[in-house]
């Protein structure tokens, strides 16, 4: 075992802070990474506030990680020192089961291992990108194009392959008219991402000061949710929306902009269930579906596809002792569009 440094919540209520702890030695098929950026997702914060009420504690949050590899394992093939890497939502599957022998690793039918707050034979529990190093199985560590800015391309760990996963699923592309819903990290992604395969694109925001980003990040079409006359001047229109709102919201409301024979898919992941009427998905047949993450072998695609496309998230800098107001930012929507963790501000005083 060997030590890191990272921060940490303690408790449900409690502020990120400063926290010491061990990680497993480099095995033989292990990466070891030292982290240079980690992206802020919104489910690192449902996770350290228990907002799904399954976190365990202490909790090292983060799974948009890129970095460089420090040490190898006696039998890694894929990776060496000094590569340019990234690990996502997941660290391990069972590989063996339907769905990891699809790819599907995120489905895995004996659980995949998260990247944080994951059950862990030689920790207890897995501790996220939050830290200073982490050492990951070759399978699980994804490479980062040489083109793309390091600290840009974190948010495509988790907020680009989370919107270019059920993008591809439900065949975005020219002639497909794609809504995405809320416009933060996954939903800003998630405009960029179906813009570049071709699609027609409407954001469908609460804020009105989004308008022209929306625009300005790849959107044809805009519709403000708080109001109804745009709601309904808008029903019918789009072939599948992208929902990646992060808290309670009328999905009812969002699912009627959906064509006969549309969907609407769930990616956005708030505490409460949400509510839509029968008569919504059957008048028109319409789906009401979900989307988690996406596999490794879809990441390593989404990577490739954001180096061809030249895609990248649009970011704010942020020290890591900056943590806990960056989360209070995230809640009010002030960030364009994703805060990442510079991670040698890990070295300067808490
Ligand atoms: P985020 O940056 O905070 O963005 C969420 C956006 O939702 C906000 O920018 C806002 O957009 C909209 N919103 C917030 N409150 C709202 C409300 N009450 N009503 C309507 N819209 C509201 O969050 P994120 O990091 O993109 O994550 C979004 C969600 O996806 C989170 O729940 C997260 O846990 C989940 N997630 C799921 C997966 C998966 O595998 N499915 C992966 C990663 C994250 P506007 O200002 O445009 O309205
Ligand atoms: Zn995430
Ligand atoms: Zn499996």
């Amino acid at each position: 075992m060997f030590s890191c440094t990272g921060f940490a919540a303690e408790a449900a209520s409690a502020p990120l802070a400063r926290f010491s702890f061990e990680r497993r030695d480099t095995g033989p098929t292990d990466v070891r990474i030292e982290i240079l950026f980690c992206g802020v997702c919104h489910s690192d914060l449902h996770t350290a506030r228990n907002e799904w009420h399954f976190t365990v504690y202490p909790c090292v949050p983060g799974h948009e990680i890129v970095g460089r590899v420090v040490e190898v394992g006696s039998a890694v093939t894929k990776f060496k020192v000094g590569d340019r890497v990234g690990v996502g939502c997941m660290v391990d599957s069972c590989r063996e089961c339907a769905s990891c022998a699809e790819g599907l690793e995120q489905y895995c039918e004996n659980g995949n291992t998260g990247t944080y707050n994951s059950p862990d034979k030689d920790t207890g529990h897995t501790f996220g990108g939050y830290s200073s190093h982490i050492v990951v199985e070759q399978d699980f560590v994804l490479r980062i194009p040489e083109n793309l800015d390091l600290a840009a391309a974190a948010p495509l760990l988790c907020a680009g392959i989370t919107t270019y996963s059920p993008l591809r699923h439900w065949g975005a592309g020219p002639g497909k008219r794609v809504g995405v819903a809320g416009l933060g990290g996954l939903g800003h992604m998630g405009v960029k991402l179906a813009h570049a395969m071709g699609a027609h694109v409407t954001v469908i925001t609460t804020s009105q000061s989004k308008v022209a980003d929306a625009r300005a990040l790849g959107a044809d079409e805009v519709i403000l949710s708080t109001s109804p006359d745009d709601m309904a001047a808008h029903a019918n229109s789009l072939d599948l929306i992208i929902d990646a709102i992060s808290a309670d919201h009328p999905v009812d409301a969002y699912a009627r902009l959906v064509k006969r024979d549309g969907a609407i898919v769930l990616v956005g992941a708030p505490e409460n269930p949400l509510s839509i009427a029968a008569f919504t998905l059957l008048a028109k047949r319409r789906s009401f579906a979900g989307s988690g993450i996406g596999g490794i072998a879809e990441t390593q695609e989404m990577l490739d596809f954001c180096a061809e496309h030249n895609v990248l998230s649009d970011i704010e800098i942020i020290p890591i002792q900056k943590i806990n107001d960056a989360y209070e930012r995230m809640l009010k929507s002030d960030v364009k569009y994703r805060f990442v963790i510079d991670m040698a501000s890990l070295g300067t005083a808490a």
